[in-house]
């Protein structure tokens, strides 16, 4: 089994009793699960206090307009780190 296939779950078909979260569907999206089925929609899920939808509004707005302040710090040294893991030869790509 190639290391990626740990992770790779394309053909992969998801059954949920809802439609997910925004963790959960970010989940779905990095393991490449081909197809999701769910029951229950995110309204119903908001009708019983399980409610996401502030979550899908900050991810739509650009940074600086949502409600976490995010500030950016340390990019100079930060971006080394991405470089090496590119010129990595044995890093195991997803
Ligand atoms: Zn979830």
């Amino acid at each position: 089994m190639r290391p990626s296939e740990y992770f790779d779950l394309s053909g992969c078909e998801i059954y949920a009793s809802c439609e997910p979260c925004p963790m959960c569907l970010a989940a779905i999206y990095w393991a490449r699960i081909g197809k999701l089925y769910y029951a229950n929609t995110c309204r119903d899920a908001a009708d019983i206090q399980f409610d996401d939808d502030l979550i899908y509004q900050e991810i739509a707005k650009p940074l600086n307009a949502r409600q976490l302040p995010m500030e950016q710090l340390g990019q100079d040294e930060a971006i080394t780190v991405f470089e090496e893991w590119m010129n990595k030869p044995d890093k195991i790509r997803y």
